[in-house]
């Protein structure tokens, strides 16, 4: 019984019916999926993080995507997710070189091919860029892009119904338990929906379903906009580039869609319409402009706002076990990273549950324990 039908709750029960012949059931409230991440997110993938954890799941998540259509493909339809694989473009400003260093040092270290440019570099590689105010670029030569996520969402959602998985409309309350075993999801109706083991994957919605097994999880919904500009200028090359302010920009169709970290305080819950155009206009459109003068000239189209499931603890993932239960699991509170990290989540999660450990990816890491410990699993490389 999964709980949140999003790309990790499909994801997981993708792998559990494919691989382990599980018979699931998954309660998404909404079947059109009119607020959840994975209809509104960005769906890029990168190896850059400073974490080995998340470098792993990347590795896995791109070996995945590479082959999609293999993996997910129902009676001989092959699904595309229409991978670009044109790296992420990291900025470095003279303060946060050796930050940047050490990110390129462990991810090589782990296998990621990062390539490390100094600003005359950058300016032969990407003669269009200005390279004011920087100090140093890290690039992902390989393995790092953007891909279309509701297309892969849908693609595990099919493969699992092929599979036998059933999606229930259904918004989950509250369980029904006896020891230390969740029998039973009791939905907002007061039905009954028993299995033999749960997954909490509700996304940012996660934190009163793990409270009534117990869990205090620092997970909630932070509202973040992205912007869909129109612009004549052709920037051959154009990675995912993040600029040391945190302003981000990336190809998208004939034009870009860009974002940057929120203004003012950054509540919970912020309605998905109050897009916040002031951030555009006063943050993103001149940091565009001076780091990429040939942008002067763009327009935005549209816009539109959803929310990242963050981790307040330590902007990763909790993935596991809900500690003092036998048979209930978790996985949500991946800060924004989420879509990239599914196929390996999944995957490695449904092994889990069916076999009582991790084969080759082991999650340990993510465990909820370290809430309970007061240990953060601190990712530096958070957008
Ligand atoms: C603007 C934006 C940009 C992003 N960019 C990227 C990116 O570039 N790369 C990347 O990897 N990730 C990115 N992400 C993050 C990524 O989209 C998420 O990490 C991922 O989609 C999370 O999936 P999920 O299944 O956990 O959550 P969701 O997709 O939110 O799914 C959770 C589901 O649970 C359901 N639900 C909630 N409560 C209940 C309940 N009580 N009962 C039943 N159902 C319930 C909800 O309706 C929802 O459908 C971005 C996100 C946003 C918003």
């Amino acid at each position: 019984m999964i709980v949140g039908g999003g790309v990790i709750g499909a994801a997981t029960a993708c792998f559990l019916a494919r691989d382990h012949g599980a018979a699931v059931t998954v309660l998404e409230r909404d079947p059109n999926y009119r607020q959840a991440s994975s209809a509104l997110s960005a769906s890029s993938i990168r190896q850059q993080f400073s974490t080995p954890i998340n470098i792993a799941l990347s590795q896995a998540g791109i070996e995945f995507l590479r082959r999609v259509g293999d993996e997910l493909g129902v009676d001989g339809q092959k699904p595309t997710t229409s991978l670009v694989e044109a790296g992420y473009l990291y900025l470095a400003s003279p303060a946060g070189a050796a930050q940047l260093r050490a990110n390129q040092a462990l991810q090589r270290a782990h296998g990621a091919e990062i390539e490390l440019l100094d600003t005359a570099a950058l300016q032969v590689r990407w003669p269009w860029l200005a390279t004011d105010g920087l100090s140093l670029g890290a690039h992902g030569t390989r393995g790092e892009g953007w891909f279309d996520g509701p297309a892969l969402h849908a693609a595990f959602k099919r493969k699992a119904q092929a599979c036998g998985a059933r999606f229930v409309q259904a918004e989950a309350l509250a369980f029904d338990t006896h020891s230390d075993r969740v029998h039973a999801v009791r939905d907002t109706q007061g039905k009954r929906h028993s299995g033999d083991a749960i997954v909490i994957a509700a996304g940012a919605w996660s934190a009163p379903l793990a409270a009534a097994l117990g869990l205090a999880l620092p997970v909630s919904a932070k509202k973040r906009d992205v912007f869909v500009l129109d612009s004549p200028a052709r920037l051959p090359g154009c990675p995912l580039l993040i600029d040391p302010s945190g302003v981000w920009l990336r190809p998208e169709g004939a034009g870009f869609i860009a974002g940057a970290p929120p203004r003012g305080d950054d509540a919970d819950d912020q309605p998905l319409e109050a897009i916040d155009h002031g951030l555009f206009d006063a943050v993103i459109w001149p940091t565009l402009a001076a780091r990429i003068p040939a942008l002067e000239a763009l327009r935005v189209r549209s816009a539109w706002a959803g929310y990242y499931e963050m981790n307040a603890f330590d902007h990763n993932a909790v993935v596991g076990a809900v500690p003092g239960w036998a048979n209930a699991f978790i996985a949500c509170g991946f800060s924004g990273h989420g879509m990239q990290h599914a196929p390996a989540v999944g995957r490695a999660l449904a092994g889990r549950i069916a076999n009582g450990h991790y084969a080759e990816l082991d999650l340990a890491p993510l465990a909820a324990e370290r809430l309970l410990r007061g240990q953060p699993l601190i990712e530096h490389n958070v957008i």
